[in-house]
């Protein structure tokens, strides 16, 4: 059946009592974005409860790399789950961990030979970082950055800055976490311009922070998304992630990147830092690595890994069940999904950015691969949030998922399998959404 197909306005009557039913024994803290109640998914299709079809192009935030139940990684996952569904990895040996940290330590970027750390989750692998930053390093401060999404746990919210209700009430937070601003040129936090700015995004760290606040002997980390995913797919201006390796090495401080959203294929390469050629010191991974089974890594070059036996640990982290999905996950990366990432989301940047141009509220189209944003403003040139969540239910409604970010931007996320054709029925429904 041609997908989308809404045979009944969502949510129909069975997601009503579906959504009732959970509302009634689910913690309040949940915030569904919209009433999706799922009954399936396969490749790019997601069908509800009362039979509807959704073209999928938020793929589960940025999870679903290679669509729902992938037949190869349902085949993979059923393989290990009839072998052992757990012994614990953080005590014992399996095949599918020690595969899969081989993978890993060879795809991360840069020359440098690396250790891997499996979590379940991108804050778990967050929390990794930042333990083994204050480990190896002895110093206890933290740089990051306001528009960041580092997940919820303390450590990681201490560094989290793109909504301060997701910390309002939490505190006390992890002292000696720094906030600057990040290399947001459409919305230059200095209101400066590119080219004539001096790059003050990354000055100021120098010019101000490290004079003003703490010296940078004392810093452990500073940790960045090279894309900042939840705070508005940001793509920061191509001098920026070299400038901060630059000041690390200086300082002997540590560079930490936050690829939980970027990673795994999803901006047309492996991982986002690559498209600026510059290695971290320690990377972060989750989200896309497992098609949708939790897992994460945290990727640390071996002369950072200093940590020894018996410091850090977890009981389900590298499961082997999501190592199993992981490295099929990957395999479909590395033959085809990551090429179609580039390709398709060119073309899909191309249809947004033709859209803006018969479309004022639309004040950015930005992104790499298929992690592309699309930020929507009023006349005056201040962020739409409103227009943006009445443009997302309507999409919802007509059938296409779409997830917002930051204050007024819509993310196109889909899985990497995505065709053009595809593309084109989910551009047409925005377009008709916004018009
Ligand atoms: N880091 C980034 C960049 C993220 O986008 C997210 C989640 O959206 C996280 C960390 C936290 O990941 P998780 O929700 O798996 O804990």
């Amino acid at each position: 059946m041609k997908v989308p197909h809404i045979k009944i306005k969502p949510p129909g009557p069975n997601a009503q009592a579906l959504i009732a039913r959970d509302h009634k024994f689910t913690a309040p803290a949940y915030k569904r974005v919209y009433p999706l109640a799922v009954k399936e998914g396969r490749g790019m299709a997601i069908e509800d409860v009362d039979g509807n079809l959704f073209l999928d192009f938020m793929a589960g935030i940025a999870v679903a790399a290679t669509g729902h139940s992938h037949p190869k990684v349902v085949q993979a996952i059923e393989e290990q789950a009839r072998k052992f569904l757990h012994i614990c990895g953080g005590d014992f040996y399996y095949e599918p961990m020690a595969e899969l940290a081989e993978k890993l330590g060879k795809l991360a970027p840069g020359p440098s030979e690396k250790k891997i750390f499996l979590t379940n989750s991108g804050t778990e692998a967050v929390e990794a970082a930042l333990k083994l930053a204050r480990y190896h390093t002895k110093r206890q401060h933290i740089v990051a950055f306001f528009g960041s999404f580092h997940g919820r746990t303390l450590g990681s919210l201490s560094l989290t800055a793109s909504r301060a209700a997701y910390r309002a009430h939490f505190g006390p937070l992890i002292p000696g976490v720094h906030h600057i601003p990040y290399g947001y040129c459409h919305r230059c936090p200095y209101n400066l311009t590119y080219g004539s700015c001096g790059i003050q995004c990354v000055t100021h760290l120098e010019d101000v922070v490290f004079r003003h606040e703490v010296t940078p002997e004392e810093v452990a980390a500073i940790v960045v998304e090279p894309i900042q995913g939840e705070g508005g797919y940001v793509v920061p201006p191509p001098e920026y992630l070299g400038m901060l390796r630059e000041i690390c090495d200086r300082h002997g401080i540590l560079l930490v990147m936050d690829e939980v959203q970027s990673g795994f294929g999803r901006t047309g390469k492996m991982f986002a830092c690559e498209h600026w050629g510059v290695e971290p010191d320690i990377l972060c991974a989750a989200k896309g690595i497992a098609s949708g089974l939790p897992l994460g890594a945290m990727i640390a070059k071996s002369a950072v890994s200093t940590w020894p036996a018996g410091t850090h640990g977890t009981t389900f982290g590298g499961n082997p069940v999501a190592c199993a999905a992981a490295l099929a996950t990957i395999e479909l990366i590395e033959n085809g999904l990551m090429r179609n990432a580039a390709e398709v989301g060119g073309y899909l940047k191309e249809k947004l950015t033709q859209l803006k141009t018969s479309h004022p509220s639309i004040s950015d189209v930005r992104g790499l691969g298929l992690m592309l944003g699309v930020e929507l403003a009023r006349a005056d040139g201040t962020p739409d949030g409103q227009s943006r969540d009445r443009i997302v239910m309507t999409c919802f409604e007509k059938g296409l998922l779409l997830l917002g970010c930051g204050e007024s931007t819509i993310r196109f996320a889909p899985p990497l399998i995505v065709t053009k054709s595809e593309v084109d029925v989910a551009v047409e429904i925005f377009r008709s959404a916004l018009d």
